[in-house]
């Protein structure tokens, strides 16, 4: 099959849509810049990734600690039932992010419609990668305004190119993975250094969080608040 090459996007940042200051929103993409070709430079192309315009974006932000718990709704997937993924199975991955940090990250799973039109973060899916990414897991939107979070919008990937390079139980750690690191994302938590790291920029193959995830998501909720973590 022939393929066209499309351009690749050296900035991910939406048009900010908001009129006062310090409102805008930010793509996060957990996705390789460089296609491959083959399963070896596929692979190759997913090890050497990085998101360049990720490393400036070091400030922090974070949700107000008010807001939680934070309301999640997870659209179901577009291939139902077939898929074996459920809201449910889905909702069972993020409470890792809970156990991160008891008592202060906490979500709640919105199963009602009421619940999904005032959720805080929307899970979605989509079979269509950010133009010039053909290699994309999955993204984060955040929403912020001044230093916090507002609201963010986790799109994962349909079958992405990798699963045809990987098999079921390491798509599914794949997926876990992708959750875990596009909900870290959607937190505040902003790519890793480190190799251990669900928040690893490469951050695709762990499906559990590293101490380094735990600490980190402990420093940004602890930061100026009135308790010590
Ligand atoms: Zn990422």
């Amino acid at each position: 099959m022939i393929r066209i090459r499309p351009q690749i996007s050296r900035n991910n940042r939406q048009p900010n849509t908001g009129s006062a200051p310090g409102v805008g929103r930010y793509i996060a993409t957990n996705a390789p810049q460089e296609p491959g070709g083959d399963p070896i430079s596929t692979l190759n192309a997913l090890e050497q990734w990085r998101v360049q315009d990720e490393t400036h974006q070091q400030q922090s932000v974070s949700w107000p600690l008010e807001k939680f718990p934070l309301k999640v709704a997870i659209e179901p997937h577009p291939d139902g039932d077939s898929s074996g993924i459920t809201s449910k199975g889905i909702f069972a991955v993020l409470r890792q992010w809970e156990a991160a940090y008891p008592g202060v990250i906490r979500f709640q799973l919105a199963d009602t419609p009421a619940q999904c039109k005032s959720a805080d973060i929307l899970i979605r899916w989509s079979r269509q990668t950010t133009l010039g990414r053909d290699y994309e897991v999955g993204h984060t939107n955040r929403a912020v305004r001044g230093k916090r979070i507002t609201g963010a919008e986790i799109t994962l990937i349909v079958s992405p190119v990798i699963d045809r390079h990987i098999g079921p139980a390491q798509q599914q750690q794949r997926l876990f993975a992708t959750i875990l690191h596009e909900m870290g994302h959607a937190l505040g938590l902003e790519h890793s250094e480190s190799r251990e790291d669900v928040m690893y920029y490469r951050g695709w193959q762990r499906g559990y969080l590293s101490n380094g995830d735990i600490q980190r998501m402990k420093t940004l909720y602890s930061t100026g608040q009135c308790f010590n973590g």
